[in-house]
């Protein structure tokens, strides 16, 4: 994985970045993308885009973008828009990134096991075979990415733009079996055998429900 630039100052160590790219939760950096894009380096904006966020396509389209709210160019007009130039670039890059896919090199004997494949088990996959660990994701549900594939409405977010993220996870070596509940189908026991380490990056999907079984409403 890359570096995150940082300095030491009076002992404490601290990540350099732009209010903007301090406020994204991934800390992207955002100066070198746009700066990237102006250039018409659209393929290269894109990987930095992505450097720290295997999901560049779906945060393209519905990551709340806190870094516009700390985009110091409203002190002059208004934002810049960056998450719509994270789309721009994720569109412009889409054939690269399927001609460049490929498989991660496993450098280490011991695998690891995680359990949910939504954005967080999916990018600790993705991390972990990144450094040379082979991963396996085990998901309940018929498909993978959890709440981004069933909870999010398909207007906000299609299938294809989670796909083109799920296949680059997946092109890289990750191996999702899904339909295979853990405690079910296969017990945790028996993923501790199996892997040298194990992720739980279960979702909590059951909503929350009134406490009261029924509710009069009155109106007047
Ligand atoms: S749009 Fe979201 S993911 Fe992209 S830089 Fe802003 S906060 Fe980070």
């Amino acid at each position: 994985m890359a570096e995150r630039s940082s300095a030491v100052a009076g002992g404490v160590e601290i990540e350099r970045c732009a209010t903007c790219s301090a406020a994204c939760p991934v800390r992207t950096d955002t100066r070198a993308y746009v700066d990237l894009i102006t250039q018409g380096r659209y393929e290269e904006a894109f990987e930095k885009i992505r450097e720290f966020n295997p999901f560049p396509s779906v945060c393209s389209l519905i990551c709340h973008h806190p870094c516009e709210e700390k985009c110091r160019r409203q002190d002059v007009d208004e934002p810049v828009a960056l998450r719509n130039l994270k789309r721009f670039a994720s569109e412009r890059a889409l054939d690269y990134r399927t001609r460049t896919r490929r498989k991660a090199d496993i450098t280490h004997s011991e695998t690891i096991g995680v359990v949910g494949s939504g954005p967080a088990g999916l990018t600790v996959a993705h991390d972990c075979i990144k450094q040379g660990y082979a991963v396996t994701v085990y998901e309940s549900l018929p498909k993978p990415g959890g709440l981004l594939s069933c909870g999010i409405p398909k207007y906000r977010l299609p299938d294809d733009i989670l796909q083109q993220d799920l296949d680059d996870i997946v092109a890289l070596g990750v191996d999702v079996r899904a339909g295979v509940a853990v405690g079910k189908d296969i017990g945790l026991q028996d993923l501790r055998q199996k892997h040298g380490a194990i992720v739980l990056a279960v979702a909590c999907p059951r909503a929350a429900t009134c406490p009261w079984r029924t509710a009069t409403i009155r109106t007047c």
